[in-house]
């Protein structure tokens, strides 16, 4: 409980009512024309961002991964705050490069880049964080009819995983990345290509708590790059090792420790300058842990009923926008994400026990088991936490062709 009262606090009470930014949450769903809406808070940004610098070595960069949020105007915010975007896919490259972002600090990472998104990337002059041999030479041939040598670097999937990470992506057989024990036969093929060859990308996974899985997994992902690094084309400037920072969704989750991260960080990137990286820019990459606290997704109460002794309060909104508070974005058991009465977020929340349920016609749609409330009534607000990373672009929105939900910064 105390991880919902602390984000109550982190979030404000306005007039009895849950504030973004400072405006009552009522207000903010007139604003935007009505309900479901999600509410980014500004001021929380920045302060994370802020925060997290502070914790992280001054000689490492801080890149966001857009996936987590790509609306324009958090990316635009952002832009001044960090050194670095990585994207996903061309249109998240786009929206990266409206910023005052240079395109030789955005990364194009994943699996299936099509040529045309190869194409685009490079003329942009978008660094292509390579995912496997054959996408090394698509990109070489695209470049050939651009006129504009790629600029290049090579993802590897290294020989290990990391412990505790919510999604694992490394280690074993892998469609992210090239394996590690085949990196040294394709940078010399990088060499006599026409490509720029700026360095390594290693992203071990994502939704860590465990400082000391992360602290380990960092020393050995600077490791094996500098290892690797002796047998690239070029000095390598550019060493990107992936990040994974979890945030505590659950009650049982303790946040991470980031101070104990970065002083870590700091002795294996010491000694990966030691080991031939000298000269090389070290960035840290994060989407979830920037961005994830900060928002908000806000729904209105449309019915309550009993069932069987059961009360249940259903919402305007549901999986179709906020599909990870439903438990069905890699989680393996369903938990509740913190919520609240927006509408009475002043009110201890006490008076009664409901599952919450989206709009949608499928049991899957329960956004909160057994979640204590206030006295709430029909046509009140509810809040959901953690809803800035993997809320509205990580849910299918077309399920039901239920209406769209509303973003805004505040
Ligand atoms: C998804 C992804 C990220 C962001 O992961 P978070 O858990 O949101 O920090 C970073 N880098 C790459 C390559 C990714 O695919």
């Amino acid at each position: 409980m105390s991880n919902i009262e602390d984000l109550v606090r982190s979030f404000g009470v306005e007039d009895g009512e849950l504030g973004v930014g400072g405006t009552r949450v009522s207000l903010l769903a007139l604003r935007a024309g009505g309900t479901p809406l999600f509410a980014y808070d500004r001021s929380q940004l920045t302060a994370r961002v802020g925060r997290l610098r502070h914790a992280l070595p001054d000689d490492v960069q801080l890149s966001y991964a857009v996936k987590a949020n790509p609306m324009p105007a958090i990316v635009q915010h952002l832009s001044p705050l960090v050194d670095r975007f990585d994207v996903a896919s061309a249109a998240e490259m786009r929206v990266a490069l409206d910023t005052p972002t240079r395109a030789d600090r955005i990364s194009f990472a994943g699996p299936g880049k099509t040529d045309d998104e190869l194409r685009a990337a490079i003329a942009a002059g978008v660094t292509i964080e390579l995912e496997s041999r054959r996408e090394l030479r698509r990109a070489v041939a695209v470049a050939s009819d651009v006129g504009v040598r790629p600029r290049v670097a090579v993802r590897i999937n290294p020989p290990f995983g990391v412990k505790g990470s919510g999604m694992r992506m490394a280690g074993g057989p892998q469609q992210f990345g090239i394996d590690a024990e085949e990196v040294p036969e394709i940078l010399p093929e990088i060499g006599e290509a026409d490509a720029e060859f700026v360095g390594f990308h290693l992203f071990a996974g994502s939704q860590n708590l465990i400082a000391d899985a992360l602290i380990e997994a960092q020393r050995e992902t600077i490791r094996l790059i500098a290892e690797l690094a002796r047998g690239a084309p070029e000095p390598v400037r550019y060493v990107n090792i992936g990040g994974g920072f979890g945030i505590p969704y659950f009650d049982a989750d303790e946040a991470l420790d980031v101070d104990a991260v970065g002083d870590a960080l700091a002795v294996s990137v010491r000694e990966g300058r030691e080991a031939g990286l000298g000269g090389a820019t070290f960035v840290v990459e994060l989407g979830r842990y920037i961005v994830g606290p900060v928002g908000v997704y806000v729904t209105r109460i449309i019915d309550k009923k009993v069932s069987r002794g059961k009360t249940f309060l259903v919402v305007d909104g549901g999986l179709h926008h906020q599909l990870a508070a439903a438990g069905s974005f890699g989680q393996v058991i369903r938990r509740n994400f913190p919520i609240v009465s927006a509408t009475h977020a002043g009110e201890a929340h006490d008076a009664e026990e409901a599952e919450i349920v989206g709009c949608s016609c499928t049991p899957l749609d329960l956004l909160g088991r057994n979640v204590a409330l206030p006295a709430v009534d029909v046509g009140d607000l509810v809040a959901i936490f953690h809803a800035g990373a993997y809320g509205l672009t990580a849910s299918p929105t077309r399920f039901l062709s239920h209406p769209d939900a509303a973003e805004m910064v505040v």
